[in-house]
């Protein structure tokens, strides 16, 4: 569909931007829905995040999606935030009303819950443990506490990262079986082996680095588990090949990405997006870079 004078714009900001996957995604996905809109990725500079936002609400764009570095910075300039942002301290889904208000919205979280559930999997009731303590362990242990986890345990490298990841569960949700480990030891070792669901929050296995030891060694798996990988090149990474060898159920970091994409189009556009086109779209974008 070549843009004309009803075409609206959607897009993605990131610093930098041109390694990011959502456009290929997001623009099969309004193809297939027959939306005219144009989803574009912008290159902003950090100091440039405020007129980046307000351009966006200017010039009526339907609304962006917020990438690394700037998921803190936009929602000072935002008008509305949700729970999850009010809690995570980050946006990466900003929503423009007809009436110009902006609304931010952290889809990261939903969108692996999501993930886990196309694999017919949930956190509800069950120990999970979170490996990692950066930006996305955050929001996943969030979310694992939110949908109602009956523990979750934090390993991290830096066990100082971690505490901070366990206070900001423990203040946010009404969760307190809250722990925390350093990565290598006794304690990471019973609370990896004792999950029923565990998530990989580092990047110990991204290409092109991916023929490294996992995370956690593959002893600790074990049959019965969920083991989900937030890498998603390659698909499968070494954690994930420990968890097959392990008779584990292993689930990959491209569903994550796929449906935190999905449901921000579904903000955007009040429709249910082509959550298989969006995957294959992304697949696609993932093999052309090798
Ligand atoms: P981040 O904020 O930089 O955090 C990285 C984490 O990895 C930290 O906990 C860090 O530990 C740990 N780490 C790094 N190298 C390590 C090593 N050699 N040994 C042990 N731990 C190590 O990164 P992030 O934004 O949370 O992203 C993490 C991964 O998730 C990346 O691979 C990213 O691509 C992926 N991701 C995927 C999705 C998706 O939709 N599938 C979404 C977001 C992120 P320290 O604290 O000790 O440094």
């Amino acid at each position: 569909m070549m843009p004309d004078t009803q075409t609206r714009l959607v897009g993605v900001i990131g610093w930098p931007i041109e390694h990011s996957l959502s456009p290929a995604m997001q623009n099969a996905a309004l193809r297939e829905m027959g939306l005219n809109w144009t989803y574009l990725a912008f290159a902003v500079e950090p100091e440039r995040v405020g007129d980046a936002v307000a351009g966006a609400r200017g010039l009526g764009l339907v609304g962006l999606n917020v990438t690394i570095p700037h998921k803190a910075a936009v929602i000072e300039h935002l008008d509305e935030i949700d729970e999850s942002v009010e809690a995570l301290g980050v946006a990466n889904t900003i929503v423009r009303t007809p009436e110009g208000r902006l609304l931010g919205h952290n889809t990261d979280g939903a969108g692996f819950l999501r993930s886990l559930a196309e694999h017919g999997h949930s956190v509800g009731g069950r120990a999970v443990a979170v490996i990692g303590a950066g930006g996305s362990a955050r929001s996943i242990a969030w979310a694992c506490a939110r949908d109602g986890a009956s523990s979750v345990a934090i390993i991290n490298r830096t066990v100082e990262k971690a505490e901070a990841v366990a206070d900001l569960v423990r203040a946010t949700t009404p969760l307190a079986a809250v722990s925390v480990a350093p990565l290598e030891g006794r304690e990471a070792q019973e609370a990896v082996s004792g999950a029923d669901v565990v998530i990989d929050c580092t990047s110990v296995g991204m290409y092109p680095k991916h023929e490294v030891a996992p995370v956690v060694p593959g002893e600790w798996l074990r049959e019965g588990q969920v083991v989900a990988d937030l890498t998603y090149n390659p698909i499968e990474t070494v954690l994930l090949q420990a968890a097959r060898r392990a008779g584990a159920q292993s689930v990959d970091g491209a569903g994550m990405l796929v449906h935190q994409g999905a449901i921000s189009l579904q903000y955007w556009s009040g429709q249910e997006p082509p959550v298989e086109t969006m995957r294959a779209a992304l697949l696609g974008a993932l093999g052309a870079r090798k």
